[in-house]
């Protein structure tokens, strides 16, 4: 029979004769492929366990190999190698190995859902996609996506004080992605950002007037006195040791 995704077969485990006639029909060349029967012993039966336990992978096990995630994938379409249908397959069968070798390109998920509004079996591909992501990351195979960073600074000011700081946000998230705060300013990254806060037309428009009657002189006054002096919501001490054991212990019971 033709073999799709025959990229995906280590090529020695391909048979194909080349001339080839069963019961007087020619079934030469791919018509007749067949592969090797393969054993494998380094496999963890409950990877599926694993993905299932992040948000968004609950489904995995649905999956019965139909490929239309695959076909529908905005991702594909650009590039052959990203397969969801076969990730799918791998954590089903606990091929941790084989999927570690598609690591970098499982992040380029672009989340557009087509798959998950294509698949027959409410697997949510998306959504696994995602669980595989955050897996990757919690075991260190990658590094931590921005969006990672930014969520874990965004919890820390949270559980900390009770609030947060847009500018420490803001700063601390530059700083953990290697941005050079002081080269986005200087190549003007700052100077753009408060123009379109600030009706960017008016400058084309020569406004200038208008324009800097605009500009905001106490917001970002405040914004610095913050991030100096680190207000806390009013008696958050316990509340928040409170809840950061509460965010513990939901993630211990969530991977365990
Ligand atoms: S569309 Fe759904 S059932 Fe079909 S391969 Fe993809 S995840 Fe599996
Ligand atoms: S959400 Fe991701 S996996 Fe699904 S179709 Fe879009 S790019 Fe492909």
């Amino acid at each position: 029979m033709p073999i799709h995704e025959k990229s995906l077969i280590e090529p020695d485990h391909l048979m194909t004769s080349d001339k080839l006639v069963v019961d007087g029909i020619d079934v030469s060349g791919h018509w007749n492929t067949m592969i090797k029967p393969r054993y494998i012993s380094d496999y963890d039966a409950d990877f599926y366990k694993t993905i299932q336990s992040y948000p968004g992978g609950g489904n995995v096990h649905r999956c019965w190999q139909c490929g239309s995630c695959t076909n529908a994938c905005t991702m594909y379409a650009v590039n052959a190698d990203f397969n969801p249908r076969y990730w799918i397959y791998l954590v089903n069968l606990g091929l941790k190995v084989e999927l570690l070798g598609d690591k970098d390109i499982i992040w380029q998920c672009v989340s557009c859902h087509k798959c998950t509004n294509i698949c027959p079996k409410d697997v949510r591909p998306e959504g696994v996609m995602k669980a595989l992501q955050h897996w990757l990351e919690d075991e260190g195979h990658v590094p931590k996506s921005s969006s990672t960073l930014f969520d874990e600074e965004f919890t820390r000011q949270c559980l900390k004080r009770g609030r947060i700081e847009d500018t420490e946000v803001i700063s601390r998230f530059l700083k953990q992605t290697g941005q050079d705060i002081v080269a986005l300013i200087r190549t003007g990254w700052l100077g753009v950002m408060v123009a379109r806060m600030n009706k960017w037309p008016l400058l084309k428009e020569g406004r200038l007037g208008r324009f800097l009657a605009r500009v905001p002189i106490l917001g970002p006054l405040k914004m610095g006195l913050m991030m100096i002096f680190k207000p806390r919501t009013r008696s958050w001490g316990r509340t928040g040791e409170v809840l950061r054991q509460y965010v513990e212990e939901q993630k211990r019971l969530t991977h365990r």
